[in-house]
């Protein structure tokens, strides 16, 4: 029996796969409820997602959608979505989306506008330890690093570009300079495959309950707290708040958060737990506004904006859920995802609740403009949010086959891949390694 602990999104779909092809697997959640980070709350008319608001899915994901029946459900990104702003200097400018808008706008200077694409022509070698920072910035300039990956990259990995290693987040850039010399180059010979920004008509947590209620060999508020080899197999120690029981497993799936599997793991090996607790998970804060449309001077028409470190800001950028999806606040109102991060803005991780809400409101209302107060306001905190991708990452990638050779694999947003997306292709694959 395979167990798998933790039903995030990467828990459940394994799950899911391990009961269709009928292998034998006990779901361990230590909540009361599924969904780690994907969390959907609703108040008055408004979908508000704690966690992740929305899944860039590829032909997998959409065929995964479609099996679970909830295709009628899928409510795709608006056109307009596909505009996204950025803060420079003082005001919001879009960003280029296309050769044309790079070439003829005035996003970048015309000296930034050549750098990038003379990196056509680029013959430098590539480093497989570069950051993700030296390595745009040495091959298309300063500015495009600080004014397109820095605001890009906090948007995903709440990170900073200059501590995330370039192989570990977009393996697809050091392929294409070892493919064709350069990254443009690689892009325009194999342009990225079609991917669908969607969400649900409730929101994500529509994927995470049809998931749950399929699920049958599960378990809730059963934490995990301990591994030890029993001949061959493993036994489980696990806690149900009345008292302690073992299980016993063939295979231990960790499908959560790396510093949560490194207590598991110790009294086997400290060397792992090490390996896992060397993983940094900084913190992010979510703030949902809510105004009437008429409060806003400026109307937000787009995916969202996103606020690079080098501009004086303290949020890192703002969802325009409403422009983005249909159905996710009343007509007449306008829905704000507001995000501070840690690596962004430091000074977050030292604030009380209050402090940080009283600066993102200050900010938000200056910037959009806004009369009076929102019609409601509702804030959330990961104090460990999306795990980074750095040197740690790599020493785990390097010995997971070790690990998998003791029966013991990870199937979460580390180290295969950090999007929802990711995780259910990280599912998959293991599922159809487990298939007997
Ligand atoms: C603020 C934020 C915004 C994001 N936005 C996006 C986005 O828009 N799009 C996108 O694709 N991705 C986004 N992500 C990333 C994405 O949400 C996550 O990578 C993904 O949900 C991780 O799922 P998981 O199942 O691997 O882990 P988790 O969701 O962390 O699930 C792990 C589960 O394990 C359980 N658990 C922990 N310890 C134990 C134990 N000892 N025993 C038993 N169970 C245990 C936990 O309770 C939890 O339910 C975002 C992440 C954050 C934090």
């Amino acid at each position: 029996m395979i167990a798998i602990i933790g039903a995030g999104i990467s828990g459940l779909t394994l799950a899911y796969r391990l009961q269709e092809q009928g292998t034998p697997y006990i779901l361990l959640e230590s909540s009361a409820m599924p969904g780690g980070y994907i969390q959907t709350d609703t108040k008055e008319k408004s979908i508000l997602e704690k966690g992740p608001n929305s899944i860039l899915a590829d032909e997998l994901v959409l065929d995964f959608i479609k099996e679970l029946g909830l295709s009628q459900q899928v409510v795709e990104a608006n056109a307009i979505s596909k505009k996204r702003y950025v803060y420079k200097n003082g005001k919001y400018r879009t960003l280029p989306s296309g050769p044309l808008s790079l070439l003829f706008g005035s996003f970048f200077s015309f000296s930034q506008r050549l750098n990038i694409f003379k990196e056509y022509f680029n013959t430098k070698p590539y480093r497989e330890d570069s950051t993700l920072y030296d390595l745009i910035s040495e091959r298309f300039g300063q500015e495009a690093a600080d004014y397109a990956l820095d605001p890009f990259v906090s948007g995903v990995y709440a990170g900073n570009p200059k501590e995330l290693l370039a192989d570990l987040c977009f393996p697809v850039l050091g392929k294409n300079i070892r493919s064709y010399g350069s990254i443009l180059k690689g892009f325009i010979k194999n342009p990225p495959k079609r991917r669908v920004s969607l969400t649900f008509q409730q929101g994500l947590g529509t994927l995470i309950h049809a998931l749950a209620d399929k699920v049958e060999n599960k378990r809730y508020a059963c934490t995990v707290e301990d591994m030890q080899a029993a001949g061959g197999q493993w036994k489980l120690v696990c806690n149900s708040g009345q008292e302690k029981e073992t299980l016993l497993c063939d295979r231990i799936v960790f499908a959560l958060p790396a510093y949560q599997a490194a207590p598991i793991i110790r009294s086997h090996s400290i060397e792992w737990a090490e390996w896992f607790n060397g993983i940094e998970y900084p913190m992010v804060r979510n703030m949902h506004l809510v105004y009437k449309k008429d409060q806003l001077a400026f109307h937000p028409k787009g995916f969202g904006a996103l606020h690079p470190r080098i501009e004086p800001l303290f949020t890192a950028g703002v969802i325009w859920n409403t422009s983005t999806f249909e159905g996710r606040t009343a007509d007449d109102e306008i829905l704000l995802t507001c995000m501070v991060t840690e690596k962004r803005t430091p000074s977050v991780a030292t604030m009380s609740d209050q402090e940080a809400e009283a600066a993102i409101l200050k900010e938000i209302e200056h910037l959009y403009q806004i009369a009076g107060k929102p019609v409601f306001a509702q804030s959330g905190l990961w104090k460990k949010g999306i795990p980074q991708y750095t040197g740690t990452m790599t020493t785990i990638l390097n010995h997971c086959e070790e690990l998998e050779k003791m029966n013991v694999y990870i199937c979460s947003n580390w180290p295969h891949g950090i999007s929802i997306t990711d995780c259910i292709h990280r599912a998959h694959e293991l599922a159809t390694k487990f298939k007997i």
